[in-house]
């Protein structure tokens, strides 16, 4: 039973850096020696993927040439250097997501598959589906697209969802020709016809011939995140239980939809990414880097060096997820790569609450925090979705941020969602 529905979202204040006049170069990162890239799975089980991979250890492969599991799963990885299949193993990621790791040593010159410029020519949703699903930006074709799916809206975000990224506000402009054609394309291949590109309230000028609703999102965060975009861009609330698509709208990057206008107007499948790198410092560089590549290498070309006990996090301040090792590598959605130094850590505790308050006055979704994590910190995650509203949580991170207590408030969040979804999956699979 749910106690209450959002009837409105609201609008805390943390205002983005403003978007400077002259844009910032991004900086590439030379290709990594070997790459390594995650193919989802169902089962941590080696045995059941032994031999079953379009290419296996010692193989060659080329850039842009997809390794898929022979079957129907339809999961696929493209490999973004030229070489050879150097190891394959099973990675287990956040919240014991299963993955097998194919790590691929780069030899020779580069050489691009062909296979999907045979397609390029006429763009079909199916050919985008096969091909782009990795694509920088990762374009959500297979999550919004799906069959039961009805799609009625494409928001293009050229804004970032969390805090000192701006890997898609400056996108959004230095790759203007890239997402007016991947918008083009978009139209066609999905028949949808209300397209809106979501773009930073101080940077409304220069998107001339776009066959989209321009639209200003306030440089406040977390007007950026698409809860909140859905409300105050199209005016509606997602129910709780329901996510965007369930209403008709599927939001891409800008990175995403630049991807698709590239892959289909060269024929080449885009193997780098583009990605905010936020020093020890809060300084910030954009990178273009190789999907797949280390950790290391970019902190290696960056001069940063990590001591003992410095913290590395995916995303941004808000919402990012801390990592424990360089070797993890860069995702076809990693927007920023956080590094904090020891000695400058956000603390932590396990102290109780004291009921200040703090989290419910900041909380957009107007959730009673306070009451939330107390049943949460018991196990009582049911009781926490039933009665204080968990599943209206838009996963902004803001109460963490402000909790007098140092509580890691937003972690519980995630926490406690991740174990219902895992007993309602358990309760499916036995119904
Ligand atoms: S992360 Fe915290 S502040 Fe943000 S919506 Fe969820 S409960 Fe509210
Ligand atoms: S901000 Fe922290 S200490 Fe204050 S009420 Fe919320 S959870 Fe409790």
């Amino acid at each position: 039973m749910i106690t209450k529905r959002i009837t409105a979202l609201r609008k805390p204040r943390f205002e983005y850096d403003r978007v400077e006049a002259v844009l910032p170069e991004h900086r590439s990162v030379s290709t990594p020696g070997e790459v390594t890239l995650y193919l989802e799975v169902a089962t941590p089980e080696p045995a059941i993927y032994k031999g079953l991979l379009t290419s296996e250890k010692g193989e060659k492969v080329k850039t842009g040439q997809k390794i898929s599991l022979s079957g129907d799963s339809g999961q696929y990885v493209v490999s973004t250097v030229t070489g050879a299949v150097s190891s394959i193993s099973i990675h287990t990621g956040d919240f014991d997501k299963s993955y097998i790791a194919i790590s691929i040593r780069a030899e020779g010159e580069e050489v691009f598959d062909e296979q999907f410029e045979k397609f390029a020519l006429n763009p079909t949703l199916d050919t985008a589906r096969d091909f782009l699903s990795c694509a920088p930006g990762k374009p959500p074709l297979h999550a919004s697209f799906g069959s039961e799916k009805s799609i009625q809206t494409i928001v293009v975000c050229g804004v970032d969802s969390d805090i000192f990224i701006s890997t898609n506000r400056y996108g959004v402009t230095t790759q203007f020709n890239a997402i007016k054609k991947g918008i083009h394309i978009l139209k066609t291949i999905t028949g949808v016809d209300n397209i809106i590109l979501a773009v930073p309230q101080d940077v409304m000028h220069g998107y001339t011939g776009i066959d989209a609703l321009v639209k200003a999102v306030p440089i406040r965060y977390p007007a950026t995140l698409p809860k909140m975009m859905m409300q105050n861009l199209l005016g509606q609330v997602v129910p709780v239980g329901k996510n965007v698509e369930d209403l008709g709208v599927s939001f891409f990057s800008a990175e995403a939809v630049a991807s698709i206008g590239i892959a289909f107007k060269g024929g080449r499948i885009p193997v780098s990414k583009r990605l905010t790198l936020i020093g020890k410092d809060g300084g910030t560089t954009l990178l273009s880097v190789r999907i797949g590549t280390p950790l290391r290498d970019i902190f290696e070309a960056s001069n940063i060096i990590l001591n003992e006990k410095d913290r590395i996090v995916l995303g941004g301040p808000m919402r990012g997820a801390a990592i424990y090792s360089e070797d993890h590598t860069v995702l076809s959605d990693t927007d920023a790569i956080m590094v904090q130094d020891k000695n400058n850590l956000p603390y932590v505790s396990d102290d109780p609450c004291i009921n200040c308050g703090e989290c419910v006055r900041i909380c957009p979704a107007k959730i009673q925090v306070n009451m939330l994590v107390r049943y949460i910190e018991a196990g009582h995650y049911e009781e926490s979705a039933d009665q204080y509203d968990l599943h209206s949580c838009i996963e902004c991170g803001l109460c963490s941020f402000v909790c007098v207590a140092k509580i890691p408030v937003f972690q519980h969040i995630r926490l406690a969602k991740f174990e219902l979804s895992r007993m309602d999956t358990a309760e499916a699979n036995h119904a």
